[in-house]
């Protein structure tokens, strides 16, 4: 072979070589992938051999959501599970429909959310949420997600994400109001943010997220709507702290709460023997005496719920949960129906 035969045979196997890769590539033939069982056991970090624009991601997975519709509502849903999982059937799509509606949300709102039902065990690495702001991918789910059932995203362009633990299900109507309530205090103004810091009594330098769950004004928004449609109690320590039971009789706060209590009875009733008390004066309460909203007093209890270590003995002397709850003021639900109205 002459050395002029040489290179024509190199420069025929470059160009063959070149047009099968251009080919491929604009998807005229079809070149021998690696297989998917390859792929899955070969875990270890090895160099790929191809671009990583050019790689798909292996097994990845794409939700899609689908619309609900259901006397005069229209929603967002979808499910994270196995693939041999039957669809969510008539009662899961009902009793949705029966909590947004319970919930006066915003119709205009179901827009842009979707609420996915999601199995973790059935959970794999590379899934995605197909939605009208393109594809989301799934946040990673805390041992928190097992106990508190239910997640929001936050905002993807217009689109939120509300994801609810399947076990969780029977609790349903308590996690979703929440999750819900969430995306209402995502439309928030600043402006109308400011007027919710006044109704709850939060400080004005207080950051929306916070860093203590009990402390941050977006968890306190969507555990106040919660409670109004609900009837639940709000968890959060904003608002007006309450006693949990009637006879919670307190222990770091006890001696303010006695001091007031008296300095309202001495003014209001001069004169009387203190053993020769009468029955109002007896079972007075400290709403009826007006003591619940003294400063001192509501941030003395604050301090109790943000420290169960430390304040031990008060939580063990309330019979159950917390020794103290917020309470949600008529002003504060007048300004939750307003932003509903709004958003409608
Ligand atoms: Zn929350």
């Amino acid at each position: 072979m002459t050395k002029r035969e040489k290179i024509l045979i190199l420069i025929l196997v470059i160009t063959t070589g070149f047009t099968v890769y251009y080919f491929s590539v604009l998807g005229i033939i079809n070149l021998p992938t690696i297989p998917d069982e390859f792929t899955a056991v070969n875990t270890t970090k090895q160099k790929p051999l191809e671009k990583e624009s050019d790689i798909s991601v292996p097994n990845e997975k794409i939700i899609t959501l689908q619309q609900v519709e259901n006397v005069g509502y229209s929603f967002y849903l979808g499910q994270i599970d196995y693939p041999s999982t039957a669809p969510l059937g008539d009662t899961t799509k009902n009793n949705i429909t029966q909590i947004i509606y319970k919930a006066n949300f915003p119709k205009n709102l179901l827009k842009s959310v979707g609420i996915i039902i999601v199995n973790t065990l059935a959970v794999s690495e590379y899934e995605y949420i197909k939605t009208s702001e393109g594809k989301i991918s799934m946040p990673s789910f805390s041992p928190d997600f097992i106990t508190g059932g239910g997640i929001y995203s936050g905002k993807f362009g217009k689109m939120s994400l509300i994801f609810i633990n399947k076990t969780k299900l029977s609790s349903l109507s308590e996690i979703l109001t929440h999750e819900l309530g969430h995306h209402i205090g995502a439309q928030l103004t600043s402006e109308e943010w400011g007027k919710y810091y006044e109704l709850r009594g939060i400080p004005s330098t207080t950051s929306r997220r916070g860093t203590n769950w009990g402390l941050s004004p977006q968890e306190d928004f969507a555990e106040v709507y919660r409670s109004i449609f609900t009837g639940s109690k709000v968890r959060t320590y904003y608002g007006l702290l309450v006693k949990s039971g009637y006879f919670y009789s307190e222990e770091t706060c006890g001696e303010l709460y006695d001091r007031l209590m008296d300095n309202y009875k001495k003014a209001k009733y001069p004169n009387t023997d203190p053993w020769n008390m009468s029955w109002d004066m007896l079972f007075l309460t400290e709403e009826e005496a007006g003591i619940t909203s003294n400063v001192e007093l509501q941030n003395c209890r604050r301090e109790v719920l943000s420290n169960q270590e430390k304040y031990s003995a008060d939580w063990s002397l309330s019979f159950s949960g917390p020794p103290y709850y917020s309470i949600v003021d008529q002003a504060t639900r007048d300004f939750m129906t307003q932003i509903i109205n709004r958003l409608n």
